[in-house]
């Protein structure tokens, strides 16, 4: 019998997961150890919440959750209630899938103001993250200004302009959905340090920029080279994104919102507070390597709220060598140490889509098969170890079942059309279950 902790519950946790319990079938035990009472990492806190779509992949996680040989382990931190160097101890591979959940830095001045957030904590807030739920982001001013070219800056900029109606379906959480609704932003600025053609967006989110009730995409034409330039796009798999972008540059449309498209656009620094904060920005050109150089030239954005979405690093942890560069941890092909591996995010950086995570599970479960295929014995505690650890250490774990219950009672809540109205604190999580 073989015993594996996977650190993480998102979608490379799960993964992962899966793979292993079809690898060993009853020739193995799997504990999935999550911080928080409840699965699914991304899919619940990162997916944005008019994405349902995507969401329902937790469907394929749970036939894994329900698995004889897998078990769901919530509200027991690694690197806190439990460490490292303990759960190496009790399981014969430990695999870090943490995700990416912190925010890289800007590492400009005035990234620290009030009304400076991270996407990590303006995601989470209105995901209903129980870290970020008492976030309060300041919605006041008339102008906000988005930083980063990828999926998650866009994210950012079409929750900021919904209508009610448009949030219908969804599972936004109650307290966003109120603030938003009363926010007074008008002009959405999404900078990028470079150009149409270095943008990290895809299609479909770019596409429903150009169909929201009250808002309007502006491109400046002046900002893209020569169409025949886009040809090379196609190998990149951009041609249909800067595609849209050519779109809504030739034909603009004016609508009581504006998302504005500033290229060649980086932030050099954030100052002032409340309707006062402004983001000076530099102007650049890309260098003969494709990067952002900057000319020297500047100007100031108006920004009672500025979002910063530059991607993400993983959580360093006691026990685990960090790289520093890659904001993720050190490891060779998913492989940290002996019997203690990463995936995921956590192994390959914030990049890629859910499903690039199944290959990188499958993948990393397939090494750990070939140093200890199915069959030879361990001789590890594994959960059972796991179990007296947390009660010496007065640790109410959730299982499966709590999980089913408060998704239950989530489900019971929902606003007309809504699957779920999240709950937002661990301690009423908790309570709910009786275990506080
Ligand atoms: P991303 O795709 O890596 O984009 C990050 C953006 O930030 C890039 O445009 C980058 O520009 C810019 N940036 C980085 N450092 C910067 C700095 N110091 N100053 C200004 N700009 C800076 O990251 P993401 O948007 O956080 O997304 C993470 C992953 O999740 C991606 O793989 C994304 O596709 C995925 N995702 C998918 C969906 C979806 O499918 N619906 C939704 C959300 C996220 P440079 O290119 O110049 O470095």
């Amino acid at each position: 019998m073989r015993h594996f902790a996977i650190v993480g519950s998102g979608p490379a946790g799960f993964y992962t997961a899966e793979a292993l319990a079809k690898a060993y079938g009853n020739e193995a035990r799997i504990d999935i150890i999550d911080k928080l009472p409840v699965p699914y990492g991304l899919i619940r806190f990162g997916v944005a919440p008019d994405h349902q779509s995507i969401k329902k992949v937790s469907v394929r996680y749970d036939k894994v959750a329900d698995s004889e040989n897998v078990r769901f382990v919530g509200n027991v931190a690694v690197g806190d209630g439990v460490s490292v160097e303990e759960l190496c101890g009790l399981y014969d591979a430990v695999v870090m899938a943490t995700g990416a959940p912190h925010d890289r830095k800007l590492g400009i001045p005035g990234e620290d103001l009030p009304g400076v957030l991270g996407s990590a904590a303006f995601v989470g807030w209105y995901n209903g993250h129980p870290d970020f739920a008492d976030l309060s982001p300041p919605l006041d001013g008339g102008h906000a200004v988005v930083i980063g070219n990828g999926n998650v800056a866009l994210d950012c900029a079409r929750v900021l302009s919904k209508t009610e109606a448009e949030f219908e379906g969804s599972d936004i959480v109650r307290h966003a959905l109120e603030a938003l609704m009363q926010s007074g932003i008008r002009t959405i600025t999404i900078l990028g340090r470079r150009g149409p053609h270095q943008i990290a967006m895809t299609p479909k989110e770019l596409g429903e920029l150009g169909h929201l009730e009250a808002a309007a995409p502006q491109v400046d034409p002046a900002d893209f080279p020569p169409e025949a330039a886009d040809e090379a796009l196609e190998d990149r798999g951009l041609a249909k994104s800067v595609g849209l972008l050519r779109g809504y540059a030739a034909a603009p449309v004016h609508k009581a919102k504006e998302i504005i498209f500033d290229f060649f656009a980086r932030p050099v620094k954030i100052e002032g507070a409340g309707a006062e904060q402004k983001v000076t920005v530099e102007r650049t050109r890309l260098d003969e390597d494709g990067r952002a150089r900057g000319t020297g030239e500047t100007y100031e954005l108006p920004a009672g709220l500025v979002i910063s979405c530059i991607g993400y690093t993983s959580p360093p942890i006691v026990g685990i060598p960090y790289d520093d560069r890659g904001g993720k941890y050190k490891n060779e092909d998913g492989v940290i140490d002996d019997g203690l591996y990463a995936v995921g995010w956590a192994r390959r950086g914030p990049s890629g889509t859910i499903g690039t995570n199944r290959p990188d599970g499958y993948e990393v479960a397939a090494t750990i098969e070939a140093a200890m295929p199915p069959g030879s014995a361990g001789g590890k505690t594994g959960g059972a170890g796991l179990d007296a650890l947390l009660e010496e250490r007065d640790i109410l774990a959730t299982d499966f079942s709590d999980w089913r219950r408060i998704e239950q009672a989530e489900a019971a809540a929902a606003r007309a059309g809504s699957p779920r109205e999240k709950i937002i604190s661990t301690a009423e999580m908790l309570k709910l279950l009786g275990h506080a």
